[in-house]
């Protein structure tokens, strides 16, 4: 047994090498004013930095020797941001472009310094109730009734398996009923739905691919045909998704018309919007009717809010089947438990301990209102139409008239075009000015633009095209 004069010892001698760790004000202040400079230095940059470069990046091993923040932030400029794609770049329209607005940064280093516990709300009523007034904004943004609920999460692919979840547990897809459960979906769904169906233990559903039109959406007569074929065959169907802006094409699925199938049928109806989602906020509206009569939708801020990569949302409207999924209360839980329950994003999640990531959508929507959220959408339509325009031009085939910020092009080369574009894609790639990506429609390589960058503006687009231009003069 140490005497208490040992244990004062021990402590004192602890404390001196511990106490690194809270940082005194006078270097709080350099570390935030270092920070600050390289956010500048790297926002001031985006405009004339490649947006791709496909060299390799260092190890970035953990090492023993110690460096300090301005060291860390030159290495982290020349192997995070000089290697592979800057996401938050104006030059960026590949996949589906980042977002990154500043004072979201902000919301997330206030969030970090202060780090709430936002999941339980007998922890951080305040932060419960951000995380909830978010949830409620975004109800209203889609017009689902006040009783529904939500959640934040950190991305569609979660938002997907908590509301696949629920759907399980409302129609009790277990056991012996699942091989005979019907999934319908179209090739368009975006991998993770069906990722979230295996993940939560639905491996073994049946998925009908119901075909598509020639703009990629779903043909609602066949879907109602294919649900009464199965029914006849005394199969269990429970699932259909929708999806309001695929991430291939953009396209928005007849969503009235599923919703009607699906009331028909007694089907929970799913809608991803996780990209296509916030276009609802512009001239383009009315492709969204139908979103509100879904049983679950889910919506990614971190593409079309332009938020930081981290926050996606989920919207339910069956309280009782995602608590049915979520909601535990272990011992440890006890001072928490009770009529607390809905207020808490940990008994609507898988997450327990988060970030508390509602603050980043909430202190700029606080900020900025949502008209410049809306207009940058507006924005986003309106530059793809001008790209078309402009490629037109040039001579390049184009896809159809977008539904929303995605679009697709192609060279009509006299001889080998399938091999000759492949070519094109990688000299845009070699090149690195402006990022685009390809994929394979109707049986054909094509390359897309999807514009969703906040910084993506008209110079933007002529920048692409005259990069366009030098790559095809190469082949
Ligand atoms: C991006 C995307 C997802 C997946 O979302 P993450 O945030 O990347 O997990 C799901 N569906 C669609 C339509 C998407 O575009």
């Amino acid at each position: 047994m140490e005497t208490s004069e040992e244990i004062l010892d021990k402590l004192k001698h602890l404390d001196t090498i511990s106490s690194e760790l809270e940082v005194p004000a006078e270097k709080r202040f350099e570390m935030v004013r270092e920070a600050a400079a390289y956010a500048d230095q790297f926002i001031s940059g985006l405009k004339t930095a490649k947006c791709f470069s496909e060299r390799e990046a260092a190890s970035m091993a953990i090492s023993d020797k110690r460096s300090t923040l301005p060291e860390l932030l030159n290495l982290y400029q020349k192997e995070v941001i000089g290697t592979g794609i800057i996401a938050p770049s104006g030059k960026h329209f590949g996949y589906i472009p980042a977002g990154g607005i500043f004072s979201s940064a902000i919301a997330d280093f206030i969030a970090a310094v202060t780090n709430p516990y936002a999941g339980v709300h007998y922890a951080s009523p305040g932060a419960a109730n951000i995380e909830n007034a978010v949830v409620n904004w975004l109800k209203s943004a889609f017009s689902f009734p006040e009783n529904a609920v939500g959640n934040l999460t950190s991305g569609g692919s979660v938002s997907n398996l908590v509301a696949f979840a629920a759907a399980r547990d409302k129609y009790q897809i277990k056991n012996g009923i699942i091989p005979k459960s019907v999934v319908y979906l179209t090739e368009q769904v975006h991998h993770s739905a069906q990722k979230a169906l295996r993940i939560i233990g639905l491996e073994d559903v049946i998925i009908r691919y119901i075909p598509i039109d020639e703009h990629f959406k779903m043909i609602t007569s066949e879907l109602e045909e294919q649900v009464k074929q199965d029914l006849k065959e005394g199969l269990h169907p429970f699932l259909v998704i929708g999806t309001a802006g695929t991430t291939d094409t953009g396209a928005v699925d007849p969503l009235d018309d599923i919703a009607d199938i699906a009331e028909k049928y007694q089907l929970w109806y799913h809608v991803d919007a996780a990209y296509g989602g916030f276009f609802i906020l512009t001239s383009k509206k009315d492709l969204f009717k139908g979103i509100e009569r879904a049983d679950s939708i889910i919506v990614d801020p971190h593409k079309s809010m332009f938020i930081p990569y981290g926050l996606a949302a989920v919207l339910i409207k069956d309280k009782m089947a995602v608590l049915h999924s979520n909601a535990y209360s272990g011992n440890y839980m006890q001072d928490a438990a009770g009529d607390e329950m809905i207020k808490s994003p940990a008994n609507l999640s898988l997450e327990l301990t988060r970030h508390f990531r509602g603050l980043r959508l909430w202190l700029p929507l606080q900020i900025h209102g949502v008209e410049p959220f809306r207009a940058c959408l507006e924005e986003k339509l309106w530059l793809v139409k001008y790209f078309r325009i402009k490629m037109a031009a040039l001579g390049f085939e184009l896809g159809p008239e977008p539904d929303l910020s995605i679009s697709y092009f192609r060279y009509p080369f006299k001889k080998d075009a399938e091999e000759k574009n492949k070519q094109l894609m990688v000299e845009i790639h070699r090149d690195g000015d402006v990022y685009f990506s390809s994929t394979v429609l109707h049986n054909q390589f094509v390359i897309r633009i999807a514009a969703l960058s906040f910084r993506s503006k008209k110079e933007t687009i002529d920048e692409s095209v005259e990069m366009i231009q030098r790559c095809l003069k190469k082949l």
